[in-house]
């Protein structure tokens, strides 16, 4: 049986990976270039014989961080330590030999295997390359590891065609099991996977982790599968981790917003179950450019307002999304839609548009605070000119959430629960607790 222990086998601190999306020379020199911040700076452990889930929406930059912790790709910057050894600096002769004992499980098992080679020279490949058996050795450890995994030894003459799904995810995980590995990262390994297959390898992947002592980093987009198997779970947003804490401490308030959302979204057996969902906004925004402060603030339904108001939580959230939208849009139409066919937005008169608008983003016809009031109704009033920047202009100088102005820490909020959200530092604590409760859901 395998042992969990306080003891990290990897750590990985401040690590980062950037990709230049830069066309050529020309472009660098120009400094026409720009990163794409895949992964921004992540602090993570794994300790010895322990699952860390970890989950996100696609996009989120979940596989990167899979990635650059084993040095498939190399990382920007940061550092991974795998016992004392530190990953991002040891030679390539020696991280060939390290990868014996770190393995990858990839996403799709129907493109992850190569259908020209047989299963059991998928599986025997390992073995070849870091030189473990041979001859009679190495046939009679690929059938033992058929086996291990639910397959047939009989099986080592196939090709990857001829079996299902499910059965092309075991011949992965026999591949990397073949060469006795200590971490293993399993990169989304269920998803492409039927709902009854799914709980078929991830109750394969405990019990292997119980026979060899595994650690695994088990990345998915699905909240109710990493419960299942992780002892401790990290949330990832756009490259950054938004909250990391046991299974439990995460699956039970305080939540960070988005890992409530994503809580929200997962379907309860229960009928009588009332709940809302949450449902974000738009999706993930690009890595190019992220949003300044909280990179979630774009989406968040609980965006802290600035003192200088009073509105309801929803007023607030809609006026931010009014800010947004007139910061990209390129005319007045594209802000609202309209029954009346082929009529030009600008066209309308200012108390229609006013209405659309507010339909557009459910803004009640005067907002509760008057001084918001003001500033909304004289943006919708340079609207109506057709002046967009200048709309913006108001919009964006006198509504600026605090979650904009600088990225939140990672607040503690249990043993060993952080969460990155202003909603826990202990000033906003303090805050929303004299009065401006409306902004925090009750937990
Ligand atoms: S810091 Fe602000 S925007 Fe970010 S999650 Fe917390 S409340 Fe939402």
């Amino acid at each position: 049986m395998s042992e969990r222990t306080e003891e990290s086998i990897l750590r990985v601190e401040g690590l980062k990976k950037y990709y230049d999306t830069s066309s050529g020379f020309i472009d660098s020199l120009l400094g026409r270039g720009r990163s794409v911040k895949a992964v921004d700076d992540v602090d993570l452990e794994l300790r010895e014989g322990e699952t860390l889930g970890v989950v996100g929406e696609s996009g989120c930059g979940k596989t990167t961080l899979g990635r650059s912790i084993l040095r498939l790709i190399k990382p920007t910057d940061g550092t991974v330590y795998y016992r004392d050894e530190e990953l991002t600096a040891v030679s390539n002769v020696r991280l060939r030999r390290l990868k014996k004992d770190l393995q990858y499980i990839f996403q799709d098992p129907f493109a992850s295997l190569n259908p020209r080679l047989t299963v059991g020279d998928i599986i025997g490949e390992p073995l070849d390359v870091h030189d473990l058996a041979d001859g009679e050795e190495r046939t009679e450890r690929i059938g033992e590891l058929l086996e291990t995994v639910g397959l047939n030894a009989s099986h080592t003459r196939r090709y990857p065609h001829e079996f299902s799904g499910g059965q092309r995810q075991r011949i992965g995980i026999a591949r990397a099991l073949a060469v006795d590995p200590e971490v293993i990262v399993c990169d989304e390994p269920v998803s492409a996977l039927d709902v009854s297959v799914q709980a078929q390898i991830l109750n394969l992947l405990e019990d292997l982790q119980d026979e060899f002592g595994l650690s695994y980093i088990f990345i998915a987009h699905d909240l109710s599968v990493v419960e299942h198997i992780s002892d401790r779970v990290a949330v990832m947003y756009l490259g950054e981790i938004a909250e990391v804490g046991t299974t439990e401490e995460v699956f039970s308030p305080p939540h960070h917003p988005y890992t409530e959302a994503l809580l929200s979204a997962i379907p309860e057996p229960d009928p009588l179950w009332e709940d809302e969902q949450i449902t974000l906004p738009g999706t993930v925004p690009s890595p190019i450019d992220p949003p300044s402060g909280c990179r979630f603030h774009t989406r968040c339904p609980r965006i802290i307002q600035p003192d200088d108001y009073e509105l309801t939580q929803a007023e607030w959230r809609s006026i931010v999304d009014l800010k947004l939208q007139t910061g990209d849009a390129e005319s007045v139409g594209s802000l609202a839609t309209t029954e009346e066919e082929s009529v030009e937005l600008s066209s309308l008169t200012r108390d229609r548009l006013d209405e659309l608008i507010r339909s557009e983003y459910s803004l009640p016809r005067r907002v509760s605070d008057e001084q918001a009031e003001e500033v909304l109704s004289s943006a919708i009033d340079r609207l109506h000119a057709g002046e967009i920047a200048d709309a913006n202009e108001r919009l964006d100088s006198a509504f600026v959430s605090p979650c904009e102005r600088r990225p939140p820490d990672q607040y503690r909020t249990g043993d060993a629960h952080r969460i990155a959200c202003f909603l826990y530092e202990e000033e906003n604590d303090e805050h929303d607790s004299a009065g401006r409760a409306d902004a925090v859901v009750e937990d």
